[in-house]
């Protein structure tokens, strides 16, 4: 992906985000509220600062991938698999790479620090899709060059990924109320908004399910599936994380290097042993 294509997708999400605004006022999941203004400037200050980090990680990455292609590295680029094979197969690596770094920022304590940036928010809506600290970019970008380079992802299927990726994570973020029995018809092949939403919950027996990006099959596969129905009535957030402070641009920026009893308090939220249920 050059560089002018990339600042072509940066508006294309752009043009998405104001349509998935728009569809949310015709058909919201739940009423705006004070926060769905108050989280409005943070993340779309997280959301540019994402586009610029992303811009810059895109370069080495392809370039490392455009030169294992050269060499016949990686299992795509080093048997003869049928195109469309490798062009699918490449997608779906590259959805199980979003899905083993989605689990392991919950995981392990010194990437939750930074996950906790987009788990906080305490109103979902499309613009907490992008509400990520640069340092949970960074942790993406080394998963994803792992998986690329293994496989042999070609250079189209990665920049087709990672656009399907940004717009599917638009879709599931979006505070819309589709009929039940379609958002569950949905999750039998990909993530639904309901799906997604269970994720956001406060209670961390909800937090820890979902966490796919396009394909259902991650969760299901790895037993961490839940229903779409119980996203309906979810309350969004982070304990000891709502304070106007914590909640500013700068404020999440710096989140996660506080030693303060908040971020204690949420990790220890995130202790597998604490577990509610
Ligand atoms: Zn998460
Ligand atoms: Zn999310």
């Amino acid at each position: 992906m050059s560089f002018a294509a990339s600042i072509s997708t940066i508006g294309l999400l752009l043009a998405a985000i104001a349509v998935f605004s728009a569809i949310e006022a015709l058909i919201p999941l739940h009423a705006r509220g004070e926060w769905s203004k108050r989280h409005l400037i943070p993340n779309l200050a997280l959301t540019f600062l994402t586009f610029a980090t992303n811009l810059v990680f895109n370069i080495p990455l392809l370039l490392g991938i455009a030169w294992l292609q050269s060499k016949g590295w990686g299992l795509f680029n080093a048997y003869a698999f049928p195109p469309f094979v490798a062009f699918l197969g490449a997608i779906m690596v590259l959805d199980l790479a979003w899905y083993a770094t989605h689990v392991s920022m919950h995981k392990v304590p010194g990437m939750w620090r930074f996950h906790a940036v987009h788990h906080s928010d305490p109103f979902v809506d499309v613009t907490t899709t992008i509400r990520q600290h640069p340092g949970e970019s960074v942790i993406r970008y080394v998963y994803l060059a792992v998986f690329a380079f293994a496989f042999g992802v070609s250079p189209a299927a990665f920049a087709v990924y990672r656009i399907w990726s940004a717009l599917h994570g638009l879709f599931e973020h979006s505070n819309v109320k589709l009929p039940q029995w379609l958002d569950t018809a949905i999750t039998v092949v990909f993530s639904s908004p309901n799906m997604h939403k269970v994720h956001h919950s406060r209670d961390q027996h909800f937090t820890d399910r979902n966490y796919t990006n396009i394909f259902s099959i991650w969760d299901r596969l790895g037993g961490t599936f839940t229903p779409s129905r119980y996203g309906r009535n979810i309350t969004y957030g982070l304990d000891g994380r709502d304070a106007p402070s914590q909640q500013s641009a700068l404020g999440l920026l710096i989140g996660p290097f506080r030693l303060d009893r908040h971020v204690a308090g949420s990790l220890r939220q995130h202790n597998p042993q604490n577990r509610s249920v």
